[in-house]
């Protein structure tokens, strides 16, 4: 492990290489390696790194200006986002406020969906329903509704506890995730959540649409997201769907919301809709919503950076380039093609134990038995292990524990929506090699 001293600190004491270059779905560091970038950092550069029409439209807005307080100046380059955004996302969600990350968005969602309660006269109305697991952010409060026990753990008794459900894993209870019934199983445990608590006090159910760090890459199970949708409506409780990974094009929509056609009250973006070029992240909220809370004297937050010309102009660009480049086509074009050299892999590596995943967003996760579902044992840490194997040999991949109480990892693979078949080949090929040494470092501690 790499320790040399660092003034920087971020999780643990180990030290990463050097970044130096990164051109489309390359990075190297400074010693000159190159790593195929396999999951977009952390599913964030969905449209390549150095993208030249982003940079230009970059330094053109800095000879113009870098910072305009949003309190003292509306910029073309915000009004310009706010448009294009509210024109990509389903009707009526046309008001848009802009923050610089993932977590600051489900902050902005909680407190627009509360401000708007107290503005129609629903005071009691606070708890916020999510799901376990699920990732939501790392402050305060989008980690009270954010269900992982190792993050969340620590600051219990400096939050408000907020209910859970449980999200739908099909695969490993054993039910079919094509058969409608599945879905509505899952979807009725929000309603008797909703029972549970008082309808009268529910404010919102929030959701990440398709997995993201949680649950990896999981698409839910046929007709959940539409009756989830539909319970939420029956109570007067607000959707909330968390895109922060899933939006922007990554899944083969410019929302995940479109492959069930959704209406949500709320949307949350950020990661791809930057793409990393800058910090920022958007709350589009419906304007039935906003409406209430602005006539009733404003919505009480707000960031300093909010609305920042230079990152709305490189968001600006960012969809631009997803536009031209048909970006969002072929992400689910590829994301086809990897899925099914994923499932190739399943057939020859037996701790691959469920492949899935939609557009390029997709994950495998690892079992010691395909039968029982079993986990590989933790103490081998195989998330962590398999990133350095696969990293070592120049490919980037995400990992995460998946389940939350029971042990679990998957491997999220999600390059950049400008991949080629050829981009697909080395990373099959990367992670064909991977696995093999995977497979024996781990086969001592299997066969015992
Ligand atoms: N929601 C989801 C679904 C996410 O995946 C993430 C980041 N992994 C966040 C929220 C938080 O975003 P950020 O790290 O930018 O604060």
């Amino acid at each position: 492990m790499n320790v040399k001293p660092s003034h920087l600190f971020y999780q643990g004491r180990e030290r990463k290489p050097v970044l130096d270059q990164a051109r489309g779905v390359y990075m190297w560091d400074v010693d000159g390696k190159r790593y195929l970038d396999g999951s977009s950092g952390a599913m964030v550069c969905n449209i390549g790194h150095s993208n030249e029409n982003v940079l230009e439209a970059m330094r053109r807005q800095m000879e113009k200006s870098t910072f305009g307080y949003r309190l003292h100046f509306e910029t073309e380059a915000s009004e310009k986002l706010a448009a294009k955004t509210a024109a990509l996302c389903p009707e009526g969600l046309n008001k848009v406020f802009f923050v610089s990350g993932g977590s600051e968005a489900v902050e902005s969602a909680m407190k627009l969906a509360r401000q708007h309660a107290l503005a129609v006269g629903e005071g009691a109305r606070w708890k916020i329903i999510s799901r376990a697991p699920s990732y939501h952010g790392c402050t305060l409060g989008a980690l009270a509704i954010t269900s992982y026990a190792p993050l969340t753990n620590p600051f219990a008794p400096m939050m408000q506890a907020m209910p859970k459900i449980l999200a739908p894993r099909a695969y490993l209870d054993g039910l079919d995730p094509e058969d409608e019934a599945t879905g509505h199983h899952y979807a009725d445990m929000l309603e008797a959540k909703i029972m549970e608590e008082g309808p009268e006090s529910v404010l919102a159910f929030i959701v990440e649409p398709i997995g993201g760090a949680s649950t990896g890459a999981l698409v839910p199970p046929k007709g959940y997201m539409e009756r989830v949708q539909e319970i939420c409506r029956k109570y007067g409780v607000l959707f909330i769907l968390d895109e922060v990974m899933t939006g922007a094009g990554r899944t083969g929509a410019f929302l995940a919301a479109e492959h069930w056609d959704l209406a949500p009250d709320i949307v949350v973006m950020s990661k791809g809709f930057a793409a990393g070029y800058v910090p920022l992240g958007a709350m589009v909220a419906h304007e039935r919503l906003v409406e209430p809370v602005l006539d009733a004297g404003g919505f009480q937050h707000g960031f300093t950076y909010a609305g920042n010309p230079l990152a709305c102009a490189a968001g600006l660009a960012v969809i631009d380039e997803i536009e031209r480049q048909d970006m969002v086509g072929n992400a689910a074009r590829m994301g086809v093609r990897l899925l099914e050299r994923l499932q190739g892999l399943m057939q020859r590596y037996a701790i691959i134990g469920d492949v899935r995943g939609k557009g390029l967003l997709t994950a495998f996760e690892f079992m010691a038995d395909r039968g029982t579902n079993a986990p590989l044992p933790k103490h081998l840490r195989a998330f962590d292990r398999f990133v350095q194997i696969a990293y070592d040999k120049g490919l980037i991949v995400y990992a995460r524990r998946t389940r939350d109480g029971v042990e679990g990892d998957h491997i999220i693979v999600a390059p950049p929506m400008i991949v080629t078949e050829t981009h697909l080949d080395e990373i099959t090929e990367m992670l064909d090699a991977s696995l093999t040494e995977f497979t024996e470092e781990i086969r001592p501690a299997l066969d015992r």
